[in-house]
């Protein structure tokens, strides 16, 4: 039976004016199961002018942090006892295991929460006596309203690492989930309000990007900060966007990470991560490690090994515990993905070693070989369970192929040289280096991407740079 999910604005759960809607697809099914308010200007108007009222006359941006810290460890106790729930919605709007969204995505939502909530609370300003005899000090005053606009492939969790800094310091907030994956929206801003987070102050309205709600958010002059993950095309957009009111913003996009194997590398370990770095949640991750490099010496072993893990993983149905790969998240996105593993499989510009199309909406795990640095599989992001193998000879050869890209989101090193990891590491121009490692975060190291995959960071002491307004008072004493 199909379920149905409105907008949040202003404490209230509601449906378009126009009563639009649409329906979002279950990808494994392949069949609708729920059905969705369908937002544009008018709605994206309503939500921004509720936000604005929370934040001028509101209590929310005038509360202190302790208080406002509670209500938000009150919708992180929220998220953990909801956590079936939150974690059905993604897997049956984009097809993620769902021991993955239970067990990884709702986990951090929770976390983003209680992180940001107690980094707010105990972030101290800075003082600086001078010369002069005169002393500054720093206040981080909230931004304002902010309109958090998110991608498909992480959503729930996604959509917290903007929510829940934007709202610890104080701003009040317009969200629009992507319209593959609507539902945990609606069901966080529920609990935002059982939470006791005042009407307003959270707001979620649905619909599309361009000439719809998504694009009314990023024209509208009452908002102050747009943070966006999406694209690298759409990012360009939204800049322009918002350049019209001078509205900053933060932009986490796409990626093409440069996994380095080298010969000394702990072969269990590289392969183990090097598998999780492109598999995980089917490649629909922008810091998939979607190019590996490997050391000649090690190349056979690694491939044998890898190939092996690969063709181990499970294929299936995303609610069946064990199931390791589910489909892709949509029609439209499996086509685009179907696109660059029949030109590989048609050859020319490589050699698929394993993988290729399966049924339903689904790509098994592809490895592809002898693929030509200037081909598009190489240097466009796949967003899928695709990955090229390219062998090199000499450090110096392994970082210029990875720093070959208009991206930078991250990449990963695998080597047992202490000396090795540090000196690569520095040379890679990529926002997050990991190292005998993937996808381990701290909450307050800075996140974001060089070149292509973005502008600004967030994370910790970023995350306040972005979402408030630094202050100087000057006192004379
Ligand atoms: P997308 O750019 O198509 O859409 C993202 C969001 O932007 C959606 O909510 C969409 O409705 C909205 N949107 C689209 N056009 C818009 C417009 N003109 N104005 C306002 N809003 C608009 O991206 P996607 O396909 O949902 O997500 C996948 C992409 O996200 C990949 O490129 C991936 O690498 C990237 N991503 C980046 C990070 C990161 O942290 N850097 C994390 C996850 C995903």
């Amino acid at each position: 039976m199909t379920e149905t999910f409105g907008h949040v604005i202003d404490g209230d759960e509601c449906d378009s004016l126009d009563g639009a809607r649409f329906d979002s697809v279950d990808p494994y099914t392949q069949e609708v199961w729920a059905s969705v308010a369908l937002g544009g200007a008018a709605e994206a108007d309503l939500a921004v002018a509720a936000a604005r009222r929370a934040f001028d006359e509101g209590p929310w941006p005038r509360m202190g942090f302790a208080e406002r810290g509670t209500l938000l460890h009150k919708l992180a106790d929220l998220v953990e006892q909801h956590a079936d729930e939150l974690a059905m919605a993604d897997t049956r709007d984009m097809g993620k295991p769902l021991a993955d969204a239970k067990g990884k995505d709702v986990p951090r939502t929770a976390q983003n929460f209680r992180f940001f909530a107690d980094h707010a609370r105990l972030a101290a300003a800075e003082t600086l006596p001078m010369d002069s005899g005169h002393h500054t000090y720093t206040r981080y005053e909230p931004a304002g309203v902010v309109a958090a606009i998110a991608p498909w492939n992480f959503p729930l969790m996604l959509e917290s690492w903007k929510v829940a800094p934007a709202l610890a310091w104080g701003n009040t907030v317009v969200l629009k989930p992507a319209e593959d994956t609507p539902v945990s929206a609606t069901l966080l801003a529920r609990l935002a309000l059982e939470a006791g987070i005042p009407p307003g102050v959270f707001n979620v309205v649905h619909g599309y990007g361009p000439n719809s709600a998504g694009s009314a958010l990023t024209e509208d002059p009452r908002v102050d900060r747009i943070t966006f993950t999406g694209e690298s095309g759409t990012g360009r957009i939204i800049t322009a966007a918002a350049a019209k009111n001078l509205t900053p913003v933060s932009l986490e996009l796409g990626g093409k990470g440069a996994n380095l194997v080298f010969a000394d590398a702990d072969l269990d370990t590289a392969v183990d991560w090097s598998i999780k770095a492109i598999f995980s949640n089917a490649g629909q991750v922008c810091l998939a490690g979607s190019r590996l490099y490997v050391q000649r010496p090690v190349l056979e072993e690694f491939l044998t090994r890898f190939v092996a893990a690969a063709e181990a993983l499970v294929l299936g149905d995303p609610k069946q515990s064990g199931t390791q790969i589910g489909p892709l998240a949509s029609r439209t996105h499996y086509e685009k993905v179907r696109g660059y593993v029949e030109a590989a499989e048609r050859g020319g510009s490589g050699k698929v070693l394993t993988g290729g199309l399966a049924d339903g909406w689904f790509v098994r795990p592809t490895v592809v070989v002898d693929v030509p640095a200037d081909a598009p599989l190489q240097r466009e992001e796949v967003f899928g369970p695709v990955v090229t193998v390219t062998p090199f000879e000499t450090e110096a050869e392994a970082v210029h192929a990875a720093n070959d890209t208009p991206f930078g989101l991250n990449a990963m090193v695998f080597t047992e040289n202490l000396s090795r990891a540090h000196r690569v590491a520095a040379q890679l121009r990529a926002g997050t280096i990991w190292t005998n490692c993937f996808f381990i975060r701290d909450l307050r190291a800075p996140f974001g991407g060089f070149g292509d995959s973005g502008w600004g960071r967030e994370g910790g002491n970023f995350s306040r740079e972005f979402f408030t307004e630094p202050k100087a008072v000057v006192m004379a004493i």
